[in-house]
């Protein structure tokens, strides 16, 4: 961080990776209401519409920096221990939270303390903001596979475990993009 505040782990941001079935913008699913992301507010979706609106991109399972005196949280290219890179999600889902204490659950309760820091294309951040979902989304193209791409998702990026990154060599991974909106 170019003030050299930035010194812990930010507790790591996440909710999943799509849904647990893998079926993505199934508009088929009877639990999903028509455009239900278009007009619905995020407090008054089911649980089904809640787990469809994740675009898969897994970039809120990368570790973040949170710098000290600003409170500015960067984002690195270096993902959580129970990120499966071939996937493109959580490898433990179900018990995400037993494993990976740290792993933030967002819910429609929580969403306004944790958009700040989501990656500024999380489908959660940009129906919390009153954005609509960009084109690639899986609930707009009906396709799950349109946002890897578009290069949106951390599928065949440059990115490590940080199994293999110390903490004390975390900041030399940030991303140029501190919120990983647009990461490369
Ligand atoms: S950043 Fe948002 S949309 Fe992307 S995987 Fe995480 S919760 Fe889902
Ligand atoms: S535990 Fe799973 S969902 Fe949570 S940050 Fe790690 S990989 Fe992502």
């Amino acid at each position: 961080m170019s003030n050299g505040g930035c010194t812990e782990r930010f507790g790591f941001g996440c909710r999943g990776k799509g849904r647990d079935t893998g079926t993505v913008g199934n508009a088929t699913d009877p639990e999903l209401r028509p455009g239900f992301w278009e007009f619905i507010p995020l407090e008054d979706l089911n649980a089904a519409e809640w787990e469809a609106l994740c675009d898969g991109c897994g970039k809120c399972c990368l570790l973040k920096l949170q710098d000290e005196v600003t409170d500015a949280v960067h984002y690195s290219s270096v993902f959580c221990r129970l990120f499966d890179p071939h996937l493109c999600r959580c490898g433990d889902y179900k018990h995400r939270q037993q494993r990976v204490k740290e792993c933030v659950v967002l819910t429609p309760q929580t969403i306004a303390e944790s958009a700040d820091w989501m990656p500024r294309s999380c489908a959660y951040r940009l129906r919390h903001e009153g954005k609509p979902l960009p084109a690639w989304h899986h609930l707009v193209s009906g396709d799950s596979e349109s946002i890897h791409r578009q290069g949106m998702s951390l599928r065949g990026k440059s990115i490590r475990s940080e199994a293999r990154v110390p903490d004390s060599r975390l900041e030399e991974h940030l991303l140029d993009d501190p919120l990983a909106g647009t990461l490369r």
